[in-house]
């Protein structure tokens, strides 16, 4: 019976890591950081997905782009800046960003 990762889709040939609703691929087990994958089971597939943009997104070169939005010649509207705290929020709440990191972004989001 083939599994696939809820996360990325790839078929899980041996023993996927459990989480909320379905499992994860050894690639994404591994790219979890240690406070959710402490918690894992408490994670669902697409809250889990999130984190990972967030790395992709961090690690991009062109930090202007991306996770937050904000690129090309309009910026962001006033419902990215929100859900993008949101995510933030979710991220802070998950020991992935410090308090300090989500107060700089939450005020360059608003523009405080
Ligand atoms: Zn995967």
């Amino acid at each position: 019976m083939a599994k696939e990762c809820i996360v990325c889709g790839t078929q899980i040939r041996f023993i996927g890591t459990r989480i909320k609703d379905g499992e994860l691929c050894v690639g994404c087990r591994g790219r979890l950081p240690l406070t959710v994958y402490q918690r894992k089971e408490e994670y669902d597939g697409e809250r889990i997905r999130r984190i990972f943009e967030y790395f992709d997104e961090r690690d991009a070169k062109d930090a202007q782009k991306g996770f937050l939005g904000i690129g090309g010649k309009k910026g962001p509207t006033e419902e990215e800046r929100i859900e993008s705290l949101r995510r933030y929020k979710e991220l802070l709440d998950d020991g992935i960003i410090t308090q300090e990191e989500f107060d700089a972004k939450k005020k360059q989001l608003l523009e405080l």
